[in-house]
Formats: structure tokens, sequence, C-alpha cells
């Protein structure tokens, strides 16, 4: 036997997707178009029949800005003015003045002193944490438990020491902190929004923490900008403890509803990170047209709550709608509308049939997102969810819970 035949690459690659079906989350990707103008009407290619018209329910562009006529309107011109693409890393060629203003423009909606723009928001947690934990010699990450693939990415990639604290549990946290030696540098890292469970840290008694035990704070405020506070600058906004806070990071594809990520600090820091870290400085720059886009959407949603406002009362209209009807939705203090189902067959197949026999689209939500037996269905509303698309849905979900003989809740 040649060596050639030692290693069944093949064997080993089914095998590893064998493993996803058996246990029932093997992810199926759902072929859509949004349909601009209706959101969140969208058609969905599947079988041969032609596209089908849905309602997108899981959505993270919460407040379609992505079709926001300002949005539109700002790439088309910038596609006219400057064409499609950078052309280069923002050391060489890339750094076009929509780059320049939108830093500027994220600074001051966080009042920080400078801001820095990634080609995502995965790639500036991993990016930023990585190379800031790089530069403190000996640093210590204390990570919530529940912290976001990108910041446990980034986390590794600084090979620092790492101590994970007990989901938003300060007592945790305070005796992690106190365990080390006080000439050691610290980073705390967490999300502001928890986007599955839809809870919010303590912030300021994180900072508290991180003045007592000297510690820097990394706040991923992914799911709160462009939602929260009266500019949209995140919970940090809201609760006005963005001074507080060493670095905050935040996505422009979420609420900003276009593309990119970002962090926001003092000076000396971005200067740091622009300066050193890998996944910033050796990758093109974000595409201008996509950068206008943005710009427009952060400048609107500085001085426009409407979006907001709509957000949070279809959150709490579909929230209550479900409780109403005895559906398990979750805890959530925010726009965040997560139905447990406790099960990754169950959340696939309800899925499934909402989909195929109701129009209406959400994933199922399993593991290695949420813990394992915590499976669940995440239903985004936003300011264009109806009462009526509400009422329909739910309406849905009590039929297919009945049908798979799931138990609801009776009303307390
Ligand atoms: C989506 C997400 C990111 C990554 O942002 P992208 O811009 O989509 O890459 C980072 N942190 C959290 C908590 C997220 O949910």
């Amino acid at each position: 036997m040649g060596l050639s035949s030692a290693v069944n690459y093949k064997h080993i690659f089914s095998q590893a997707i064998e493993r996803l079906h058996s246990e029932g989350r093997y992810r199926v990707f759902i072929d859509i178009l949004r349909n601009k103008g209706a959101y969140p009407n969208a058609r969905c290619f599947h079988g041969h029949n032609g596209p089908k018209p849905i309602t997108v329910w899981c959505s993270n562009d919460y407040l379609a800005m992505g079709q926001h006529p300002k949005v539109v309107a700002a790439m088309e011109e910038a596609l006219h003015d400057v064409g499609a693409g950078s052309g280069g890393t923002r050391n060489i060629g890339g750094n076009t003045h929509y780059h320049v203003d939108l830093e500027n423009e994220l600074a001051d909606l966080h009042g920080k002193e400078a801001a820095l723009l990634f080609t995502s928001g995965y790639v500036s947690n991993e990016a930023t944490l990585s190379t800031l934990a790089k530069l403190l010699p000996g640093c210590v990450i204390f990570s919530d438990e529940l912290n976001h693939a990108s910041m446990i990415a980034g986390i590794r990639n600084s090979g620092c020491e790492k101590r994970v604290w007990r989901h938003n549990d300060l007592d945790h946290l305070r005796e992690l902190l106190a365990a080390e030696d006080p000439e050691t540098p610290k980073l705390i890292a967490f999300e502001s929004v928890y986007s599955m469970d839809g809870d919010i840290a303590p912030i300021a008694e994180i900072c508290d923490l991180a003045d007592e035990y000297n510690a820097i704070t990394y706040c991923d405020e992914v799911h709160a900008v462009g939602m929260y506070g009266p500019r949209g600058g995140g919970i940090t906004d809201r609760d006005a403890v963005a001074d507080r806070v060493t670095i905050i990071e935040g996505t422009l594809g979420k609420a900003f509803g276009v593309m990119g990520g970002y962090i926001a600090a003092d000076k000396m820091i971005i200067d740091c990170i622009r300066s050193y870290a890998p996944g910033f400085i050796f990758t093109t720059s974000l595409s201008p047209v996509l950068v206008a886009g943005v710009l427009a959407s952060v400048r609107h949603l500085k001085q426009s709550s409407v979006e907001r406002e709509g957000q949070q009362a279809a959150a709490a209209k579909l929230k209550e709608l479900m409780r109403e009807a005895g559906l398990p939705v979750m805890n959530s203090v925010t726009h965040i509308v997560p139905l447990l189902v406790g099960d990754p067959v169950k959340a696939k197949k309800i899925s499934d049939i909402l989909l195929a026999e109701y129009g209406v689209y959400v994933q199922p939500i399993n593991y290695p997102t949420v813990p394992r037996g915590t499976e669940r269905l995440r239903f985004t509303p936003g300011p264009a969810h109806s009462e009526e698309m509400m009422r329909d849905l739910v309406a849905a979900l009590v039929e297919i819970w009945d049908r798979m003989e799931m138990e609801l809740q009776k009303a307390a």
C-alpha cells in the first residue's frame, strides 16, 4: 500500500458532515432576494417553480436601513462618482475620503476621540482583541461566557491567559479579577446586548469593577448600535456610560443595514490597532460605495428615532402576542424575540414548516451558536412588521406547536 492511501481524506470530511446531520444541525442556507421598499417581504428560491413570496422574521437589518432611500441614493451617487472598489489597503491607495468621514462620524457617535473601520464586525473583534492583548505584556483577558465567536477568536489568537466569567455575573467577575496580581494588565470583554437571549450586560457595574481592579474594558455593541440611545450610539449611549468603556465595537451590517465593522476609542489605542493589527493592515479597505451608504445610515439614525421606536413597539407587541398564545417566548428585555424549542431537530422542522406552508422565514438557531438543549427560533421584528403579520405568525406557530404535540404554556 502506498503512502497516499494512508489517510482517507474523503472519508474524514464526509464523516464530519455526517456528524452534523445526525445531530440535526446541518446548516441549510435559504436562498432569498429581499424586495426593496417592501421589507420584510422577500422572494425565496426553493425547488423549480420560481420564487415564492415570503416574510422575513430573522434579519439583522433590524431597522430596514439597508433599503432606506437615503442609503440607496448615497450608494448610487458614490458608485457614479468614484466607482466600485477602494483599490487598496488603507495604507496603500485605499484610504478614501468616505472612510475618513465615516470614522469621524462614528467617533462622534460614541463620544470617543477616534474610530477605525474594518471589513466586518467579526474582523474588528478578532483583530482588535488579539492585537491589544499582545501589546500588553502578560495581559489576562476576562471574557463573559456568552461572548460572540469573533471575540473568542481574538482572545485565542492573542495567546493570552483567559478567564471566563459566568454570564453577566458580577460576583464571579470580581472573584476572578481579585485573584490576579494587581500589576497584571487586565482586559474585560463583554457585549451590551446578547443577541441570542436578548438580555443586557450591567455595563456601569462592570466599569466599576474595572476601575477598582485597574482593568480596561471592551464592549461589543453590535446588537445595539443604531437601535438604542438618543442618537443610536447603543446601550452605552442610552445609559450614558460610553465614556467609561475603553473600547466600543460595532457593526455596520446589522441596524446600519450595509456592511463593515469598527471600534471607537481614544486616539492612542486607535493608533496602536491601526499600526499593529494584521486584520486591519493587510486587507483591501471597504468599498467606498458601502462606506457612503453607511455614512447616510449613521447620520440618519443620529437624528431620527422613528425607526428605533417602531422596532421597540413591534418587539413588545410580538412578545405579548406570543405570551398570550402560550408560546415559550424567552425572557428578553430587548428587541430580540427568542422562542425556546430545546431540540435541534424540532427547531429545524418548525422552521421548515413555517417556510413551506406559511411563507414565514425564520432560521433555527442551534449549537454552537447557542448551548445544546436551548435551540430556538429567533425573531427580529422591526418597524415594518405589521400587527397583522404578527397575528398570522403567532397563529401559524400555535398550529405547528399543536401538530407537533408540543406543550403550550397556560396563561398566568
Ligand atoms: C454579528 C456579530 C458580530 C460580527 O459582526 P459582522 O459585522 O456580522 O461580522 C460580532 N459580534 C456579535 C455579538 C455579533 O452578533
